[in-house]
């Protein structure tokens, strides 16, 4: 399988290209199209997913790839975790492919394609790849998470993802209320999905309101079953409560929508909640304490990350609830310096990797 490996100012505009590597194939099996970005290994082997998608062009996909493995970066860093950022696409056709057999070719491509990386990537699941696929990657390469728990793996991360979005939730009513007690809290949740609904279930067991709300009208009565209340997903954005939790996809927060919001936090699971940085001055503006995507979902990630280094969900527990004080010490240094807690989850981020690259060999 040819592996191109891409320069800075390869032609792939226009994400600035400052990742270490990226690695591009059209599999020997299946002809699909194959990215693997790496944005860093200065913490450890670069660790990101894997989506199978229908992307425009071949372009797009490495786009889509190199940024978000600049998340995974930083999501690592903030954590603590020994981990850099990095992440894979592989390209569907637009109608998806047309058989098991084609799918399997694909996902065996790509087992290559990360195999020939060495080590410096680790995949892992994402959206379009179901904890199977991940089953037929590892026929091909061993540098991979997510398998299930009787292969030695850690299962599936979303109810850690809901811990940790709970931990920064009480990290977040604390700086803002004076107190990280849920009991008699408003949430509205939008997106019950994998991640929303532990979490619904976690704020119910804790005595906090919460509203949900879904493209999908069928989970009304998993609301229902949850005790919690539903709003129309046009509607769920406006309505008032303490804690707004973006579960669904990203981009929920933009120039539209951030003149809706009546809420004093906004705290979910979603990946890139805000359309973009600037989104993060008007929260502050309009004095809506937004809690970094990047710090609050990391309890996925954490849980992934214990499965390199020997599996025990205690001890992923246990870094998973270290959320909350990570948080804490992002919007303490936030109010300190007078930045926002995006500008301040960045610089701990940045801190970690600076100190990586500075300490002596
Ligand atoms: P999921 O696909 O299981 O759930 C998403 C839910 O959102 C679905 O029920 C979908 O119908 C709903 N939805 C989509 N668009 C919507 C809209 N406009 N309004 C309301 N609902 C909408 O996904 P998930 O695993 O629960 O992940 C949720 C988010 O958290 C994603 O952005 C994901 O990238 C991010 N995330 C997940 C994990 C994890 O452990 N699963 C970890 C880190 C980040």
């Amino acid at each position: 399988m040819a592996v191109a490996v891409a320069a800075r100012g390869n032609g792939v505009p226009p994400v600035p290209f400052e990742h270490e590597e990226l690695a591009v194939a059209d599999g020997e099996r299946s002809g699909a199209h194959l990215a693997v970005a790496i944005h860093s290994t200065v913490l450890g082997p670069a660790l990101g997913g894997v989506r199978m998608w229908s992307y425009g062009c071949a372009a797009d996909a490495e786009r889509d790839a190199l940024r978000l493995a600049k998340g995974m970066t930083l999501k690592a860093a903030a954590a603590g975790l020994d981990l850099g950022g990095g992440k894979g696409v592989i390209c569907a056709p637009p109608a998806g492919f047309a058989d098991e057999a084609d799918r399997e070719a694909a996902l065996l491509d790509f087992g290559d394609l990360v195999e020939s990386l060495g080590g410096r990537y680790v995949t892992a699941e994402d959206v379009g790849i179901s904890p199977r696929d991940i089953e037929v990657i590892a026929r091909r390469t061993a540098h991979l998470t997510g398998l299930p728990p009787e292969r030695g793996g850690s299962g599936d991360p979303s109810p850690f993802t809901a811990i940790g979005v709970e931990a920064a939730m009480r990290a977040c009513l604390r700086e803002r209320f004076g107190t990280a007690d849920l009991r008699g809290r408003t949430a509205v949740i939008v997106g019950l999905g994998h991640v929303g609904t532990h979490l619904a279930e976690r704020l119910r067991a804790d005595g906090c309101e919460v509203v949900a709300s879904d493209v999908v009208p069928a989970k009304r009565s998993v609301a229902a079953q949850l005790g919690a209340g539903w709003v129309a997903p046009a509607e769920a954005l406006g309505v008032e409560c303490d804690l707004l939790a973006p579960c669904a996809l990203g981009g929920a927060i933009d120039t539209d929508t951030v003149d809706e919001l009546r809420c004093a936090v906004v705290c979910g699971s979603a990946n890139n909640q805000l359309a973009d940085d600037d989104m993060a001055e008007e929260l502050a503006l309009r004095e809506i304490l937004y809690a970094p995507d990047f710090i609050a979902n990391a309890g996925g990630l954490i849980n992934v990350y214990r499965e390199i280094r020997g599996y025990g969900p205690e001890r992923a527990l246990e870094l998973v609830h270290g959320i909350e004080p990570t948080m804490q010490r992002i919007l303490e240094a936030a109010s300190e310096r007078d930045v926002t807690p995006l500008g301040a989850a960045r610089e701990l981020a940045a801190e970690r990797l600076g100190a990586k690259h500075a300490a002596p060999a």
